[in-house]
């Protein structure tokens, strides 16, 4: 269970501690622009590692893609998005707020008067969420070309070339991560909708007849990525669109639901987009986006798989999951990231009780050489429970002590983040011990 009412607190930490900060902070911001700071980044290349691997060495036949972000003009032709990628607009006449049409309530709609201020509705304009930009040196000569709204279409156009390239057959997959860029209406909720982030999308190429039991398969697939991620089955749900709900290109969808402390909220998209995409392609671009069928060698339109998971959200979802504040038995008061070892920007501190007695050179050592195979700490500021809050609220999920026993009998002590329980074992085996515990 989330331990957040609301972001609030979450934005506060992450500030704090150095997960997430507002972009261009200094000249006051920009709206739904965030940036990583050295523990988010952290956490974050965690969660698109953990991604990147599931999808291209545990499963057959996934490769990866890393394509541009500025697209041809006609891509989005073919995608639909010039026509289609619209948010219905309205705005308050008296109070001047904008919300989009579809997300209003019932009541409002129908006395068209705004939820704020009760003043009158504008009838509703389409806005496209593409942002535009110009290409070339002249200004007001180039050619108009947008900023990918998401990163599935560098995929689709890439299908002949991986295909050929890589010698594979259907059914088969390409895995990529990167930026997708959306001029949204209404973003907020920290980093939930923002207008620029990043997707982890796959697309699994499979022949039709074949396309309704692939679906079943990567709905299952992609639970078990966020059972490595540490997020919770009770916090997760799929939620399939309704016939009226389904995109122009989707067969069947389903979204992955989270439970954000704004409620139940899209992590993820799996869609069955049929063979929309590499017909549309095949239209505007003349070639041929088919692939050969092994044993009748017969050209096939292939039907596509998608999973397209926010890695923003995700961190998002780790983060509103891992929170936790603590009252201990002697009154005193802890905040605590519960994150999942494999996810946690640093994995281990490495805290000398007291600094003489060789104390501190002894456990730099320890630390140089574990810094080189896990990331890991060292701090040797402070009172020791001092230390180790400021470990709980980096999510580190063990801090290592070197005491006088250390010298003495060659042991350390290692607690544990979220019991506060301590075990003491040789130093030699500290790396052993902590990469079962991390690495699953
Ligand atoms: P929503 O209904 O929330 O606008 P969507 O259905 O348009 O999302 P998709 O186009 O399916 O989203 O994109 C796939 C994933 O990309 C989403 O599940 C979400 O995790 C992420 N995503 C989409 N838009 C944003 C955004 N503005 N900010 C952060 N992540 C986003």
């Amino acid at each position: 269970m989330t331990q957040l009412e609301s972001f609030d607190k979450l934005v506060s930490l992450a500030k704090r501690r150095g997960f997430i900060f507002q972009s261009s902070e200094i000249y006051g911001g920009i709206n739904a622009c965030y940036d990583y700071g050295p523990l988010g980044v952290e956490l974050k290349r965690n969660v698109k590692d953990i991604w990147w691997n599931a999808m291209t060495r545990d499963y057959d036949n996934i490769v990866g893609l890393d394509a541009a972000i500025l697209m041809h003009p006609k891509v989005w032709e073919a995608s639909g998005h010039i026509a289609g990628f619209t948010d219905p607009l309205v705005d308050c006449k008296k109070c001047k707020s904008r919300f989009r049409e579809d997300t209003l309530p019932e009541e409002n709609l129908t006395h068209r008067k705004c939820p704020k201020c009760e003043g009158a509705l504008t009838e509703a304009r389409n806005f496209n969420l593409m942002f535009k930009t110009e290409m070339g040196a002249l200004e007001g000569a180039g050619t108009e070309v947008y900023l990918r709204p998401e990163t599935a279409q560098g995929i689709f156009v890439n299908f002949l070339n991986v295909m050929d390239t890589s010698r594979q057959r259907i059914p088969f997959g390409i895995a990529q991560i990167g930026k997708a860029f959306r001029n949204e209406i209404t973003p907020g909720n920290f980093t939930f909708r923002t207008r620029e982030f990043e997707q982890m999308e796959m697309q699994y190429f499979v022949e039709p007849e074949n396309s309704d039991e692939w679906f079943e398969t990567w709905k299952q697939r992609r639970l078990e990525y966020y059972d490595r991620i540490g997020i919770k089955r009770e916090n997760l749900r799929f939620e399939a669109h309704g016939p009226n709900e389904l995109a122009h290109y989707a067969k069947a969808a389903f979204d992955i639901e989270f439970k954000f402390p704004i409620g139940w909220s899209e992590l993820e998209g799996i869609h069955n987009r049929s063979d929309f995409d590499l017909k549309q392609h095949e239209a505007y671009s003349g070639k041929k986006m088919m692939a050969m069928d092994a044993t009748t060698n017969k050209k096939f339109h292939p039907f596509i798989i998608e999973t397209s998971a926010g890695c923003d959200r995700t961190v998002l979802a780790i983060l509103s999951q891992a929170y936790e504040e603590q009252t201990l038995e002697d009154g005193s008061e802890r905040t605590v990231m519960h994150f999942h070892p494999a996810v946690a920007p640093i994995k281990v501190a490495i805290l000398p009780l007291m600094k003489k007695d060789g104390l501190k050179e002894l456990a730099y050592e320890i630390y140089d050489d574990l810094k080189k195979i896990l990331p890991a700490f060292f701090d040797e500021k402070g009172a020791i429970g001092r230390r180790y809050r400021r470990m709980d609220e980096a999510g580190t999920p063990f801090c290592v002590t070197i005491d006088h026993d250390t010298i003495e009998k060659g042991t350390v002590t290692i607690r544990d983040r979220d019991s506060m329980g301590q075990v003491t074992i040789p130093k030699e085996e500290l790396k052993a011990w902590l990469l079962e515990r991390i690495y699953v």
